[in-house]
């Protein structure tokens, strides 16, 4: 047996058989055999488009079941997939495909117009499409196809796919996953999140990003799971179809919406096992309203493009709220000072974090690579962090967004906290813009609880702070906004929250 992750996954689907693999919010379902029978297909296409082993193979389409099995396929053939945000421009994805020189670029025929010449241009020799119904040039013709039934031996070490960071921090970066990496983390959460025969998943992420693809979509298949397969989160379905669920897997704003409505109650989630949140912090505040309407405790766990999953809070024992939980099973984390002294419990630094999982570095960077490695092979996060007496992890915000005020550290998260608690305020977002004095002062967006925007003021919640936290951490501004600006997996653009504050004091 080779390294080919879709070997194990080919496993476990051949044993499922005629078993539902896929359903959509419409009834239509795919078995395990279908799948496989459509992934085996795609193999066949790709290589006819001219894909080798080791070639990447670019996808920027609308979820659907065929853009799973197109994920799948790559691996089939021993491709590397490399997933692409929806949302990127045309100069954005002009960027990616240069900086990943991909044999194959899969688009929406409706942009067909726009990115076939930018992908020309990039040295891309294949083009194809699919729409949201999974039709195109990628899937015309395809029972005509014979399907591929060998799978490309992979070393565990080559690579399985190159997934762009979110860009959060600064230009996205291509994190190269290894087949290896891909496989210990899935089985990894299978265990620790007790996937078990039965287990339906509810699937409304996105197919780009780690959280959706390698968390939710690997550990289900892992289990020979069905999916409930939405396209995007939609609060209607997804109340809609929780019923027939056993585990969801969301960012924190998918449990904020669901909380906003009063259909959502106890009754939807009798046959759910588990929730589980990442990909942003999720409130405390969040997670009670949540076990008080459902019994529930969400279980917050934490990772990143580049490691897949790194903490998670237990399966039985206890999730603590505001934090991420323990390390996984066989992942090594420490938090650290800038000049790589280690730190002790309580005491924040940099965490650092080292395992199976640990991807293989940047695509095309191996100077930012080496940066962020220490010569241990433990790699340096970039999230500011502290492990408390009880081995809980805390993600106190990213080291970039760090506030220094008047020569003192401020971590966002405190001041969030403090805020998030206050009366009539929903959700804050603390941030440091130039200062005259003080280098950097502390400023914040706070958006009010629907109904209770005339209760705050700027002044009001100042001096609230004051009375709560230290003088330096105090917000000097604070500005109401009706939402925060988020990206798709609900992160807090902060570097835009800068930007546009960046004169206030100047
Ligand atoms: P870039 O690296 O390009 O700046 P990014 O870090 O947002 O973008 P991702 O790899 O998608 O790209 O996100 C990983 C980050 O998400 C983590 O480093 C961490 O900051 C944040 N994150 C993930 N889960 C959690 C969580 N449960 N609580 C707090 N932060 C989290
Ligand atoms: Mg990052």
């Amino acid at each position: 047996m080779s390294g080919n992750l879709y070997e194990r996954f080919l496993a476990v689907f051949s044993e499922r058989g005629d078993a539902p693999a896929i359903e959509l919010a419409d009834g239509t379902t795919w078995s395990y055999a279908q799948l496989t029978d459509q992934v085996g297909r795609l193999a066949r296409r790709l290589v006819e488009a001219g894909v080798e082993p080791g070639d990447r193979v670019a996808i920027q389409v609308d979820k659907s079941p065929q853009a799973l099995f197109t994920y799948l396929a790559c691996f089939q053939a021993g491709a590397v997939y490399l997933p692409l945000n929806t949302a990127y421009t045309g100069p954005e994805v002009s960027y990616f495909l240069s900086d990943a020189q991909p044999r194959c670029f899969v688009c929406d025929p409706r942009r067909a117009d726009e990115l076939a010449p930018i992908a020309g241009e990039a040295g891309v020799s294949a083009v194809l499409n699919m729409d949201p119904t999974g039709a195109g040039t990628l899937t015309d013709g395809l029972d005509a196809v014979t399907p591929m039934r060998e799978v490309v031996e992979r070393d565990p070490d080559d690579l399985a796919a190159i997934c762009y960071t979110s860009g959060t921090t600064g230009r996205s970066k291509g994190a190269m996953l290894s087949h290896r990496n891909l496989e210990s983390n899935a089985r990894t959460l299978h265990s620790y999140w007790g996937f078990q025969d039965g287990d339906v998943l509810l699937h409304a992420l996105p197919l780009f990003h780690v959280h959706g693809l390698f968390v939710a979509s690997n550990t289900a298949l892992l289990n020979g799971s069905k999916m409930l397969f939405l396209p995007k989160f939609d609060a209607d379905q997804v109340t809609r179809l929780l019923p027939k669920a056993s585990v969801m897997m969301g960012v924190p704003t998918f449990y904020v919406r669901l909380l906003e409505r009063d259909d959502f109650t106890k009754d939807l989630v009798a046959k759910m096992r588990l929730f589980v949140s990442g990909s942003a912090p999720l409130q405390p505040e969040t997670w009670r309203q949540f076990k008080e309407r459902t019994g529930f405790e969400i279980l917050e766990r934490y990772g990143m493009t580049e490691a897949g999953m790194i903490t998670s809070n237990p399966l039985n024992g206890e999730r603590r709220p505001g934090t991420v939980g323990f390390p996984l099973p066989n992942v090594q984390v420490r938090v650290a000072k800038e000049d790589g002294t280690v730190l002790g419990t309580e005491e924040i630094g940099i965490l650092e974090i080292k395992g199976p999982n640990l991807f293989q570095g940047y695509w095309n960077k191996p100077e930012k690579t080496a940066e962020e490695f220490r010569p241990d092979g433990f790699f340096i996060t970039g999230d500011n962090a502290k492990i408390d007496d009880r081995g809980y992890v805390h993600i106190v915000g990213r080291a970039k967004d760090l506030i220094i005020s008047g020569g003192y550290n401020v971590y966002p998260k405190e001041i969030e906290l403090t805020l998030d608690a206050m009366n009539g305020v929903k959700e804050s977002a603390v941030f440091g813009v130039p200062h005259p004095d003080f280098g950097e002062a502390v400023t914040a967006m706070v958006v009010a609880e629907a109904g209770k925007e005339d209760t705050l003021s700027e002044k009001g919640l100042i001096d609230a702070c004051r009375t709560q936290i230290a003088g330096y951490k105090t917000p000097k501004r604070i500005f109401f906004a009706d939402t925060l600006p988020r990206n798709t997996m609900g992160k807090v653009q902060k570097a835009q929250l800068r930007s546009e504050y960046e004169s206030t004091f100047q």
